[in-house]
Parts: structure tokens; sequence; C-alpha cells
């Protein structure tokens, strides 16, 4: 087999060596057919060159790999579940990657906390089953459950279709242990909910994109279960209308929990995928797709809108210009069909080719600015290009997807044009997705001098080589 390990210098066989003996030698991985899933992203846009994978199995483990690998010289990149959109877990040449896949210890649930400790590489859907085996949930869900590591998670500070209600993942972690630069471990996984005794370590790694320090578990907090939901899809003439009524659903006491949306494009682009016919209630410009909770599941998944809810879906829907009909569906199986056509989007897009992802926010009142100015914006860049909007319509949350851009030059002047548009409407150029390589050019622009420098003074105090994840986040 070849390998990708330029095992000919002696200093990096003698490193690979010594990971050896800390994790076995079947937790590294030199060889290149084994190394593959782990080079490139998931949306193919990026591909690294470690110099090696290392699967340790424990905290100590961890611990003694990233001090190992730094003290080597050499740059420690952590990867989760690799599904990532921003290029943030790519090696550079030489840079060992530590993957938390053995990190995957689930412990028991706190009933009375309402809380779970587990490892960092655990996945979403195993935090996801566990929870709901207990009648508990865990508030944050997207579209990578399956791969998608808790680890990478907090690293990113995913959001997710619940944000709404819930948050984005810094409002579910309640502790943290994570190893630094040197090979310390810092813990802090009591989770007391009361417990202001100086800086709070769990605040400043969530989000930091591997570049503090290697997460290895994670203190979850989780919310009550078996939450009985109907799920709708409305026709709605622009984003603002579609905002509106969630507004107005909430404001009658509605409690909703996600609240989404794609346009035209969209629709077309998915009844392809899906093999399926568009539902008249679709309409023709964007459609809101919402989960409405209706009470506690006592019926095996199926539910109903009560009297109350009903009156007020009636009530705000006729206020909008063309009072639509509501699609309604009422069963598991009706509700997950209902919502391929939201969440399916990404993999229908990435079938079709690699498009420029972006991913924005933007103040509430901007939305509808900007969402009907983009295609002109991007055809003045790339003539022909399809252009895909879908996203989080309450958090102000929308992924841009455009496809058909010729060369790089023309992916760069579409980042910008919209980018460029996204920054001058008070937005943000990354709302979910993190930093990664992919935005690391934006940073400053973003969020002013003063803001990145004092950034960069916490990173170099933690990390003085800049061997953690190096090229991530800063640099561009
Ligand atoms: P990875 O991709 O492995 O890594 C991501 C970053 O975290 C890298 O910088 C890496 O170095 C760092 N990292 C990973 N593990 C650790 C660790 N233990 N310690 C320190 N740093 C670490 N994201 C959203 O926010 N909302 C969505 O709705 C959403 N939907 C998605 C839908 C699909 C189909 C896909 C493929 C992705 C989606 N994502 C979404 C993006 C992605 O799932 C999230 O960014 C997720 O948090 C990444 O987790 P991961 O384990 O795959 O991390």
């Amino acid at each position: 087999m070849e390998s990708l390990a330029d095992e000919d210098s002696a200093e990096l066989r003698s490193l690979l060596d010594a990971l050896r003996t800390v994790v076995g030698a079947s937790n590294v991985i030199t060889d290149a057919d084994q190394l593959a899933s782990f080079r490139t992203d998931w949306t193919r846009r990026f591909v690294g060159s470690p110099a090696g994978v290392v699967r340790p199995g424990s905290t100590y483990e961890a611990a003694a790999v990233v001090k190992i690998v730094v003290s080597a010289g050499h740059a420690v990149v952590p990867q989760g579940g690799n599904t990532g959109l921003v290029g943030g877990c790519m090696a550079e040449r030489g840079a060992i990657i530590v993957s938390t896949t053995r990190l995957n210890v689930v412990g028991d649930i706190d009933r009375a906390a309402m809380q779970v400790s587990v490892g960092a590489g655990v996945t979403l859907a195993a935090v996801q089953e566990h929870a709901a085996a207990a009648d508990l949930s865990f508030p944050v869900d997207l579209g990578g459950r399956d791969s998608a590591t808790i680890g990478g998670m907090v690293a990113t500070n995913a959001g997710g279709m619940s944000v709404i209600r819930f948050g984005m993942m810094r409002a579910q972690v309640v502790g943290i242990e994570a190893v630094l630069a040197d090979g310390s471990v810092v813990r802090r996984m009591t989770g007391l909910l009361k417990d202001n005794t100086g800086f709070d370590f769990a605040s400043m790694l969530v989000g930091s994109e591997g570049t503090l320090g290697l997460v290895t578990a994670v203190r979850l907090r989780l919310v009550p279960g078996r939450e009985a939901m109907v799920s709708l899809a409305i026709a709605v003439p622009t984003l603002g209308e579609g905002l509106g009524v969630v507004r107005g659903l909430q404001q009658h006491g509605v409690i909703i929990d996600a609240a989404e949306v794609i346009r035209r494009q969209g629709v077309e682009l998915m009844a392809t995928h899906l093999g399926r016919g568009t539902p008249q209630e679709f309409g023709t410009e964007k459609v809101l797709f919402l989960n409405v909770v209706t009470g506690r599941d006592e019926s095996g998944g199926e539910s109903g809108l009560s009297d109350r809810d009903l009156r007020a879906l009636t009530d705000v829907l006729s206020g909008l210009r063309e009072s639509p009909d509501a699609l309604v569906a009422t069963t598991d199986r009706e509700r997950r069909s209902l919502w391929d056509w939201r969440e399916r989007q990404a993999e229908a897009l990435s079938a079709r080719g690699i498009p420029v992802k972006l991913d924005v926010s933007l103040p509430l009142h901007e939305l509808d600015g900007f969402e009907g100015s983009i295609d002109a914006l991007v055809e003045a860049v790339c003539q022909g290009a399809h252009v895909h909007v879908f996203g989080h319509i309450a958090d102000g949350n929308l992924h841009v997807n455009v496809l058909g851009a010729r060369d790089e030059p023309e992916e760069r002047a579409i980042e910008h044009a919209v980018l460029g548009d996204v920054i001058e409407r008070g937005g943000s150029v990354s709302a979910e997705h993190g930093i990664g390589r992919a935005k690391r050019k934006w940073l400053r622009q973003q969020r002013g001098d003063a803001d990145v420098d004092a950034m960069l003074l916490i990173k170099r105090a933690l990390d003085p080589a800049n061997l953690l994840n190096p090229g991530v986040l800063f640099g561009g």
C-alpha cells in the first residue's frame, strides 16, 4: 500500500512510532487508502495532506498524543465526523489529524439535573437516541446528525433547526474537558449551573474550531422529550411575510420548534432529487416549514393541532396577502417526508456539483432586501449561475449555494458580491458553520482589528507555537 506519510523522514518515523506506543499501532493510520476519507471534506472542496491520523481512546491518550505531536513541532488537527462545511479539519502537509471517533463513551443520564456527559467523538444521533430512551431530548438537531460529533459541534458552535427555541450549541454546554497545546487537561464537568469562579473555559472553547484545544468530553443539558409535533408547510410570498407568520403564531402562544424556508428553485431541485410531484400548497414563491409542539406524545408519533393552535393559524394566515392553505403532516412518517424538502437541500445540491457555499445571517429587517437582490448580484458576476437560498428564517440565517461558476475567479467574485452585501447590511459572513479555512479572509472585515487582535492574544497565550489547527480561523 502507498503511504502518504513521508516515512522516509527519520523524524516523522520516530514521531509516528511514539504515537503508536501511546494508542496502539492500529490507531495510527498512514496508509493512503485508509487516509482518503480523513483527507477530503464533505463538500469535496478541500483536500488535506496529513502525515497521519491518530485515534486516541481516552483523555489520557489524547493528552499524550497532543503533547508528543506539539513537542515534535507538528500541527494537531482535531477531526470529529468531518461534516464541517468550511474546511476546518483539513490538514496541511505534515500535520497529524487527531480523530476523536474513539472518544465515544456515553455517560448515564443525570435525570435530576437533566444532563449527560459524553465523549467528544459521540455522534449527535447517538446522543439523541440516548436521551430519547430516557424520555428526554437533546435540543440541537442538524442534517449531518449520523456523523457529526459533539466535539465538532462544540468546536463550531453548531446551530441547526431548533435554535429558535433552544439556542445554539453554546447554550447546551454545561461542562467541558479539553487538552491544551502543552498536553495539560482542563476539566469542568460538574454541570453546576451556578459557578462564578473565574474564566469559563467551556465558553471560550465553544466556537474555537480546534484552535485553542482538543475537546475530549462535554457535559450537555437535555430538555423534556417525547413531545408530539405537527409539521406545516405554508406558501409565503416573501421572507418577511414568512417571518410574520412565525411571530404571529408565537404571539398567539403557539410553541414553534423549527421555522425554515426554501425558495421556488429549491422546490424544483428537490422535486427532481426526490422524484416527487410538488404539492400545490407550496405555491410559487417560497415555502415556510414549521414544527409546532402540540403536547406530549401519547399516541406513537401521531398528533394534531389543538383548537387554539388552529384558530391561531387561521387568524395569522388570513392576514397574508393570498391567504394560503397549509399542508399539515401529523404522523412521524408524513412529517419526515415533508421535511425532506428542506433537510435534503444540501445533499441534492452536492449531487449536482460543488457549489460556492455561503452561510450568512442578517438583521431580520434586511432579509427581504438581501434575498430580493441576490439573484441579480450573482448574475452580474457569473452569468447563468443557479442561486439556491434556504435556511433558518427566524434566526435570520440563510444558506446561499451557487452552482455554475466556471472557474476560481468566478467563485471568488460570487463570494465577494454576496458577502460584501451581507457586511454592508450589518450581517455576518458565517452564521453557524464557522470560519474554518473557507472564510478566514473575511474575519478582520467582519469583526474589526480590535476583536481579532484580542483573539490572537488568547491564541498565542494558549498555543504559542501555533500548532493547534494552524491556518483555521486566522491567517486569511
Ligand atoms: P468536523 O467536521 O470533524 O470538524 C469541524 C471543526 O471542528 C474543525 O475545525 C475541527 O478541527 C474542529 N473539531 C472537531 N472536533 C473537535 C474536537 N473534539 N475538539 C476541538 N475541535 C474539534 N451545521 C450547523 O451549524 N447547522 C446545520 O443545520 C448544519 N447542517 C448540516 C447538514 C449537513 C447535511 C452537513 C453535512 C453538515 C451540516 N452542518 C450544519 C455542518 C456540520 O455538521 C457542523 O459544523 C458540525 O458541527 C461538525 O461536526 P463534526 O464532528 O463533523 O466536525
